[in-house]
């Protein structure tokens, strides 16, 4: 559709909040709004409904599937980066955490805006956006949950809790929900295709390239672009626009129309350690039982509701997270004869920075993902001083008589050296790819306070991309607070 007043490009975490936002503002001059989501296929409704299958929807049609380059420091490997496709975006595919911002990410918000920001509006859309989303407390938690959560409270070395969910009544939710009274009422109309890049007129931002079956086309605007495709899809499509490193630009032909070599740099992502027990328990179920189907469909109870990931907290002054599953972190769900707990590390901000880069001007071809995790020193050390409290917190508590024993890093593993190799083998994304376009207050940065593309007019950007750094914990409800944040500046802007 042409001549539409807004166009939002990716419905994920903030494109949905975004969207929904501005479609149900009271304003009905706001206008209408296309949201542009590629086009995708439904992973089966069981992976999608039952939170404890959502390991099964990574690789799924649900999944774009990407993968970084080789990692230096984590032994070569090269690790797969699920990013989540369909309206919905990573919230369709994610553990479900709901983890709001700290206060010093509140804090780190606040600084980057230049103070423009004040922390009771902060706090004020992270309470609206709270009421949006409805996070569920769990109606279920495993046996290493229960203990993990008594031996924390034991001890003094921190809290843990339950983490809430992105659930409904133990069924998966996900903020394309928040679309339906817009669909309604004819605010929002979704177009599938994929975003290319940007129309200007001169500086004017008056739609975007899209490419679906139909072939190569135009979709234009009124008011304005939104773009909100997350921490790898945003920039590139930047790049392709012409906004970004001179030189990148030109080896791919592209006519450079704002130089910045802050676009695709700065990319963060929570790396995690799995320390893994065996435990005297019965193993979680990789497949259900029927008595497990029938508590999880009529009550929305059961082990079904879990999100594996059921709780953990921040440690060692928050430079530390810890997440607890009733699983073998590395096989499940390959089914096994013994019972396993995870205690999940990582370092909560992690100094290593990575960039992406163009491959291409074709659209399809996906950026190459250069993480450079472990790249700062610091971030492994930390992982490790995890590692040793997570040892401590199981060695010094009721943990202890629980335990058969220690599988991974495994017990011969003690010096800095040993631990810092299993870092290097065992290690795994937490899925949390952000900063690779951080706003901020300098005219360094590509995305003011405002979230407008600096040297644009009527662009804008809000999703992972934008994130200062990374959040302490799981940055989905941050970054959906961003997306209230944004909605927010865009009509002040406009109206
Ligand atoms: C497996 C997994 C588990 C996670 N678990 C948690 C968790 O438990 N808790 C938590 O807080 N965070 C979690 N996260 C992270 C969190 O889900 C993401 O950080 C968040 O969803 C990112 O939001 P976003 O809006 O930036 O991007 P996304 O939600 O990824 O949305 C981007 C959207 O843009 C679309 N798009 C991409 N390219 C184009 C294009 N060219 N044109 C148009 N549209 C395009 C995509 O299809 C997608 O719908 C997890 C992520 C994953 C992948």
């Amino acid at each position: 559709m042409n001549g539409a007043d807004w166009i939002v490009v990716g419905g994920g975490s903030a494109g949905c909040v975004v969207a929904s936002r501005l479609a149900n503002a009271a304003d009905p001059q706001l206008g209408r709004i296309v949201l542009i989501e590629p086009p995708s296929t439904l992973a089966p409704p069981v992976d999608r409904e039952r939170p404890a299958n959502w390991l099964k929807l990574l690789g799924s049609s649900e999944d774009w599937n990407l993968g970084t380059s080789e990692n230096a420091a984590l032994a070569k490997r090269v690790l797969r980066w699920p990013r989540g496709r369909g309206l919905g975006g990573s919230s369709r595919i994610n553990a479900m955490i709901w983890f709001p911002p700290t206060s010093s990410d509140l804090q780190n918000l606040i600084d980057a805006s230049g103070n423009a920001w004040s922390l009771s509006e902060l706090q004020q859309e992270l309470e609206n956006l709270t009421e949006l989303v409805r996070p569920e407390q769990p109606t279920w938690q495993s046996e290493s949950a229960d203990r993990f959560l008594e031996a924390v409270s034991s001890s003094h070395h921190g809290t843990a809790w339950p983490y809430l969910r992105l659930n409904r009544s133990g069924r998966r939710w996900n903020p394309a929900e928040l679309l339906t009274p817009a669909l309604t009422n004819d605010r929002i109309e979704i177009q599938r295709a994929t975003v290319n890049r940007l129309v200007h007129q001169g500086d004017r931002v008056i739609g975007v390239e899209i490419w679906n079956e139909y072939g190569t086309n135009q979709v234009l605007a009124n008011k304005g672009v939104i773009l909100c495709a997350g921490a790898i899809a945003t920039p590139g499509i930047l790049m392709r626009s012409g906004i970004g490193n001179r030189e990148q630009l030109q080896q791919h032909n592209i006519d450079v129309r704002i130089e910045s070599d802050q676009v695709g740099q700065g990319l963060q992502d929570h790396l995690i350690m799995p320390v893994v027990f065996q435990v005297k328990s019965k193993p979680f179920p990789s497949q259900p039982s029927v008595r497990d189907i029938a508590r999880w469909q009529t009550m929305g109870t059961g082990p079904l509701t879990s999100n594996l990931a059921e709780c953990g907290g921040l440690f060692l002054d928050d430079s530390v997270q810890l997440h607890v599953t009733p699983t073998h972190y590395l096989t499940y769900p390959t089914p096994t004869d013994h019972a396993f707990m995870t205690i999940g590390v990582n370092a909560s901000q992690p100094l290593s920075a990575g960039i992406l880069e163009l491959q291409s001007k074709d659209p399809r071809v996906p950026l190459l993902i250069h993480p450079n995790y472990l790249g700062h020193g610091s971030d492994r050390e930390t992982t490790i001083r995890g590692i040793r409290l997570a040892r401590q917190l199981v060695t010094e508590t009721s943990l202890s008589k629980w335990i058969v024993s220690e599988k991974l890093p495994g017990k011969k593993r003690h010096s800095d050296e040993d631990l810092g190799r299993a870092i290097s083998r065992y290690t795994q994304t937490l899925y949390h790819p952000a900063g690779t376009l951080q706003f901020g207050a300098s005219q360094s940065c590509v995305v003011s306070p405002g979230f407008a593309i600096r040297g644009l007019q009527q662009a804008w950007i809000v999703d992972a991309s934008v994130l200062p750094g990374l959040t302490h914990g799981n940055p989905n409800a941050t970054i959906m607070l961003l997306a209230l944040q944004a909605a927010k500046k865009i009509i002040e802007q406009t109206t």
